[in-house]
């Protein structure tokens, strides 16, 4: 039996007939670029999420770097990431002019309040939030902190389309929150994408005009911005799969249960915690193992593609180098490390599957 990472193919495929009326929609009426296939979906995805504004921006890396700039973050000022997570959670506050500052995780692999409050300093203008593998941050304490120490708390929601802390879908709790559409994401375009969401008009209205050359109208261009859109046809691409992304999160959150389920009573095994409060959306499936490199080889001798999330946490890339952070000021992160595995999961994985993982996984373990 063969076990892929995730299934993109299967997925579009189950919706091919909607996503080529969508393809041909557009190229029928040329809107390719701010297009009425754009305004519909951001539309459509601000409604959902219920929040007042979406801007379709090219990436979720322009998302994050974009609303930093728009938000007055540039030279001079530090933003506090999580040690755990994608390197574009960083890499957007550098190219925003900004410096990132790292702060440890918990054990749900959110950013950690406790580790957050020991980084501010006075040049600290912002926080980034990332519901990391598709699971609320603490977001509550994180708020407190950051109404009280009057910085600025933006979410990356790159990796949580649609999760929920307390009935409120995340996105919906910092200025602003940055969506990444790339295709292996919850929901993801057929190539780049992502957008920006915010109940601020003001910060909306600069966002819009800075991905369109810093401006609202036709060669008026009040200030110098950069070119950063959601296409037209993935925009109609992503309109078409929002109608599925709740039964697809459903999918993801019912394998993650058979999971631990099955891999609970396996003592080398820590599987992923749900924050009380939080609505999962399992982007990942993320456990912690002693054996995890060994462990990896044999799943995939065995046809079962697992993937690292991540295999070094951000102070510890070489473009982080310079900063000579130590292992001892993120216990947490550098730990986790060496144990995060995450294993197979996609809508339309099948439990003959899951099971195959678990069994092999239960295999290597008998075998030590
Ligand atoms: C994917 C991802 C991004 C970046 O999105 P792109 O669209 O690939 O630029 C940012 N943050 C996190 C946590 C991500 O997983």
């Amino acid at each position: 039996m063969k076990v892929p990472f995730n299934d993109l193919a299967l997925l579009h495929h189950s919706i091919g007939e909607e996503i080529n009326e969508a393809i041909k929609t557009v190229i029928d009426g040329s809107g390719f670029v701010l297009s009425k296939a754009v305004s519909s979906f951001e539309q459509a995805f601000a409604q959902k999420l219920g929040v007042g504004h979406c801007i379709g921006v090219g990436n979720g890396t322009d998302a994050l770097s974009i609303s930093l700039k728009m938000l007055g973050i540039g030279a001079g000022d530090e933003v506090i990431v999580p040690a755990n997570s994608f390197i574009a959670t960083s890499e957007a506050v550098s190219i925003a002019g900004a410096t990132p500052v790292f702060a440890d995780c918990d054990s749900y692999y959110g950013l950690c309040p406790n580790a957050l409050k020991t980084k501010i300093t006075s040049r600290t203008k912002a926080v980034i939030v990332v519901h990391l593998y598709g699971q609320a941050a603490d977001i509550e304490s994180i708020s407190a902190i950051c109404n009280d120490a009057g910085l600025i708390m933006l979410e990356d929601c790159a990796q949580s389309h649609f999760s929920s802390y307390k009935h409120s879908y995340t996105g919906c709790f910092g200025e602003a929150a940055c969506y990444s559409f790339y295709p292996g994401k919850n929901l993801g375009a057929l190539g780049d994408g992502g957008c920006i969401v915010t109940n601020n008009h003001n910060l909306a209205e600069k966002i819009r005009m800075y991905c369109n050359h810093g401006s609202m109208q036709h060669q008026k261009h009040v200030f110098e911005g950069s070119n950063s859109r959601l296409d037209g046809i993935q925009a109609a691409i992503l309109e078409v799969k929002l109608k599925y992304i709740d039964n697809w999160n459903r999918q993801r959150l019912e394998l993650a249960e058979a999971y631990t389920e099955l891999l609970k009573i396996n003592k080398h095994i820590v599987c992923p915690e749900i924050r009380p409060g939080a609505g999962h959306i399992f982007h990942l499936y993320v456990v912690r193992t002693q054996k995890r490199n060994e462990l990896l080889q044999w799943l995939f001798k065995h046809n079962v593609q697992c993937g690292l999330h991540y295999e070094k946490a951000l102070p510890f890339l070489p473009c982080y180098q310079q900063k000579n952070h130590s292992p001892a000021e993120f216990p947490v992160a550098s730990e986790y490390q060496h144990l995060l595995l995450s294993l197979p999961i996609y809508p339309g994985m099948t439990a003959a599957q899951l099971k195959y993982t678990t069994n092999c996984i239960g295999e290597f373990y008998s075998q030590q």
